[in-house]
């Protein structure tokens, strides 16, 4: 049973970026006084991801834009910030963490906020013009190595999700030559289903970046002759010569350093619909895999997205205050978007690619639609591709369980 803190009770909370500072905002804006310690592996203080792969990476925005840490708001938060150091290891019982500089910090509450990491290519650490897409180190080195290429160089990415998309844009924006190799037969097919991965399919074709799908990337040669990252090998066909490559083919929640605790373990830690992982022991954000009970879901998720890493913060902070059993369950709707090829992919609520689908608003002649998602009567989600002020007319609607006839009838 997780108990209500104590004005005095000290709270660790591991993974200082977005959930975790997010948490540790709402715990002192509803009045905890106690300590809060903010434990991060990453030497910059908290920043948004986001335009790691937009503004970011486009020079449009520099590292102050980014940062989640402004001093006149957090100063007076009084939070002990341990930046650069990596937590090792949880006592859950003791809920007592270790940390790699030997620290050991006791608590009354831990909130494990350590996120998602980059799946890598094996064999590909470290190379040089190789990439991915996580840090902020990750995007200035990105960012710098894209600056130094000649124009209209040999850009290849390797996996068209919304990441990659998004890099993909950049690099032809920088008037270079992008290859995507993807491995499913359709971009985001297995997020959004065939029908609206083939309407999004119009973004690409409309990009001028060439997409190859259905191809299973087996490696990366060494430069070789004028390629000078390598070379992209494929199965069953000819390497693609490449001066940069980025690697977008997904992450994996950082959980390596729970390995040992009793915590339950499965793509994600296992919470329950509190967002609590055993008694005094929460877990919020993209490596939480939670009980979520929202729009009559019942089913165990785990959502890397910026919406549900912030709401869970602050929830987290409400269930630390209220204690287990008199806190509210997690129950926000999902809420994600992405920018590329010039338009806003939104998407609201948790459809599966199974789902139904019901085309809402037609594509126009700029490439903007509207579609419901549905599972029988159920509506399970609602995509826009630059439709912002229609899509938001179905948040109160998801959140309230709608059926899909309820949706047919809103007035766009
Ligand atoms: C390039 C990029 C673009 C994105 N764009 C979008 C978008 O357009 N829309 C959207 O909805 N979402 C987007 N996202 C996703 C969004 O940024 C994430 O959902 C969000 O950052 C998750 O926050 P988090 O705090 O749970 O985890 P993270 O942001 O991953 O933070 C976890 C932190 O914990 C640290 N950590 C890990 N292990 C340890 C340890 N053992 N000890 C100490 N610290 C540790 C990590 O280094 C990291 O700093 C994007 C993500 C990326 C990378």
């Amino acid at each position: 049973m997780t108990h209500a803190l104590t004005p005095d009770a000290t709270v660790t909370i591991v993974g200082a970026s977005l959930a975790g500072l997010r948490c540790a905002e709402a715990l002192r804006a509803d009045g905890f006084a106690g300590t809060i310690t903010l434990v991060g592996d990453e030497r910059h203080r908290p920043y948004d991801r986001p335009p790691l792969s937009k503004q970011f990476l486009t020079g449009a925005w520099d590292e102050d834009r980014i940062s989640l840490v402004k001093a006149e708001k957090h100063d007076p938060m009084g939070l002990d910030l341990r930046l650069g150091v990596r937590a090792t290891r949880l006592d859950v019982e003791g809920r007592r963490v270790e940390l790699a500089d030997g620290t050991v910090l006791d608590s009354d509450a831990v909130v494990i906020a350590t996120g998602a990491a980059l799946r890598r290519l094996p064999g590909t650490e470290d190379r040089l013009h190789v990439h991915g897409v996580r840090t902020l180190d990750d995007a200035a080195a990105l960012r710098d190595d894209l600056a130094s290429l000649p124009p209209a160089s040999r850009v290849v990415l390797i996996g068209a999700g919304f990441i990659g998309q998004e890099v993909a844009t950049a690099a032809a924006a920088a008037g270079h030559r992008v290859t995507i190799l993807e491995g499913a037969d359709l971009p985001l097919r297995p997020i959004v289903g065939e029908q609206v991965a083939r309407l999004l399919l119009d973004l690409h074709v409309a990009s001028g970046a060439e997409l190859r799908c259905g191809v299973t990337v087996t490696g990366i040669a060494p430069p070789a002759g004028d390629a000078r990252a390598g070379s992209v090998e494929i199965d069953g066909a000819d390497p693609v010569p490449a001066d940069l490559i980025v690697v977008g083919i997904g992450v994996t929640p950082s959980t390596g350093w729970l390995e040992g605790s009793s915590l339950t373990i499965d793509n994600g830690v296992v919470t329950d619909e509190r967002l609590i992982a055993a008694p005094g022991i929460l877990a919020i954000g993209d490596v939480a895999r939670f009980r979520w009970l929202g729009a009559g879901h019942d089913e165990r998720v785990r959502i890397e997205h910026w919406q549900t890493a912030a709401d869970h913060g602050s929830h987290a902070a409400k269930v630390l205050l209220a204690g287990g059993p008199l806190a509210p369950v997690f129950a926000a709707v999902p809420y994600f978007w992405s920018d590329q090829w010039g338009k806003k992919i939104q998407v609201l609520g948790h459809p599966g690619a199974d789902d139904d689908v019901a085309v809402l608003m037609a594509p126009d002649e700029e490439g903007r639609f509207l579609v419901a998602f549905h599972s029988g009567a159920f509506l399970t989600g609602v995509l826009a591709v630059s439709r912002p002020r229609q899509l938001m007319a179905f948040r109160t609607m998801l959140g309230e369980g709608a059926t899909i006839d309820q949706a047919l009838a809103v007035e766009l």
